[in-house]
């Protein structure tokens, strides 16, 4: 195991501060150097489009705590890459050598079409949150382009501070995600709420100044705050032309390795499917497990752990429905119900694994306090003769 030298982080979130501590917690007595391009010290993203957003928590809370014994660099870039001299090339032309190198570099707010143009916000980062606050403070009405996980947790902040909402999407929100019956779940209590979701299957542009329009020109919305959360974008253009496997992010095997002296981790790190299909996992958990994967493997260790050995894990919190996910999604087919009922909104569901391509089932809380160990646990262990119709 190498146990010296000098292993440098570029990304300074969830992942990079993950590995970092990682390294240290496998016995690594060399240096560390954790660079970020952000102003800030390094903090966690999840709270920015719940509690923070809605004034509940202050934006003083997020923040990581970062050892002293690694050193962290934050606005500072990453630029690029030189392989043959193991250096990692700063927007300041400073040249940092390395022995071992974690591509944690996460991913940045996808900006549909015209959106950079049309004077529109979105929600990626801490200064993201601290201004969507304040516009949400004068606002009367929001309108929100994209009704995934992040659109509809902005989507319930809003309308909990009382504005008029509406959200609209190419297809049926979370469908694709949760199946039908959630789905279905997530909606009615958006519509409790008072939040109008529309679908424009064309697509929708954003209008200056606030509106939403479908291709034929037809207004979907409009309003004085317009929010898009239409997916994000790996960080991956600092590694161009380096030789780097790039599909969607930056390809890892499922020790998170990309060349010998090379591993990454979280948001920016895509895995190849049974299918052959690179795919990425932006969730919180997966951040984590993956940055200890990452340093296990950055230090020749042996590890059992591996990326897809245990089910994938995630949470939500949507008007009123804290829902914790792990496993297979979408869920397929109707779950077990180990604890409670949806029309109570306080329920603990399973789905058997379903098919020869799926090694996990389904787990999923809602509103039932659970960790999330045991829910991965619960997503592994009925087997399919199990199911109940
Ligand atoms: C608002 C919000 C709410 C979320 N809520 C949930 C939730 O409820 N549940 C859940 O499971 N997940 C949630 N997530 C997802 C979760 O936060 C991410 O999966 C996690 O942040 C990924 O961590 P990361 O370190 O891989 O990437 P990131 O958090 O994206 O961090 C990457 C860092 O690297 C920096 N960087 C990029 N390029 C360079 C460069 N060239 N040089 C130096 N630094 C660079 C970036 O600026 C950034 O600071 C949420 C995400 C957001 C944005």
């Amino acid at each position: 195991m190498t146990t010296r030298g000098h292993l440098v982080v570029v990304g300074a979130s969830q992942a990079g501060c993950g590995a970092a501590a990682a390294l240290r917690g496998f016995g690594f007595d060399g240096d560390i150097t954790v660079i970020g391009d952000e102003p800030h010290r390094p903090y966690t993203r999840p709270p920015l489009s719940k509690a923070v957003l809605v004034g509940a928590e202050s934006e003083h809370s997020v923040f990581l705590s970062v050892p002293d014994d690694i050193q962290l660099r934050t606005g500072v870039t990453a630029v690029g890459l030189d392989r043959a001299n193991n250096v990692v090339e700063l927007a300041d032309g400073e040249r940092l050598r390395y022995d071992g190198l974690v591509i944690a570099t996460g991913a940045r707010a996808r900006r549909p079409g015209n959106a950079v143009d049309s004077g529109q916000n979105t929600l990626r980062g801490l200064d993201d949150a601290v201004a969507l606050r304040g516009q949400l403070a004068s606002a009367r009405d929001v309108a929100l382009a994209g009704a995934g996980f992040l659109g509809l947790e902005i989507a319930s902040a809003a309308a909990g501070l009382g504005k008029a909402v509406t959200v609209v999407d190419q297809v049926p929100p979370l469908v694709t995600r949760l199946g039908p019956m959630l789905a279905d779940l997530v909606l009615t209590a958006a519509a409790e709420h008072g939040v109008r979701v529309k679908v424009a299957p064309a697509g929708v542009r954003i209008d200056n100044p606030g509106r939403l329009l479908a291709m034929d020109g037809s207004v979907l919305a409009e309003a004085d705050l317009v929010v898009t959360a239409a997916g994000d974008v790996p960080n991956t253009e600092w590694l161009h032309g380096t030789g780097i496997e790039l599909d969607g992010g930056v390809v890892i095997d499922s020790a998170c390795r990309v060349a010998p002296d090379i591993v990454a981790a979280g948001d920016v790190a895509s895995i190849r499917g049974r299918n052959g299909r690179a795919m990425r996992s932006p969730h919180w958990w997966n951040a984590l497990s993956q940055a200890k994967i990452a340093a296990a493997t950055l230090l020749g260790r042996e590890s059992h752990d591996l990326v897809g050995s245990t089910p994938p894990f995630f949470w939500t919190e949507v008007f009123g429905l804290k829902i914790r996910m792990a496993g297979h999604l979408p869920p397929v087919g109707d779950p077990m119900i180990i604890d409670g009922s949806l029309a109570e909104r306080r329920a603990l569901l399973v789905w058997p694994a379903d098919g020869p391509d799926n090694d996990f089932g389904t787990a999923v809380s809602v509103n039932v306090p659970i960790s999330a160990p045991k829910l991965t646990k619960l997503a592994q262990q009925l087997p399919a003769h199990q199911r109940t119709r």
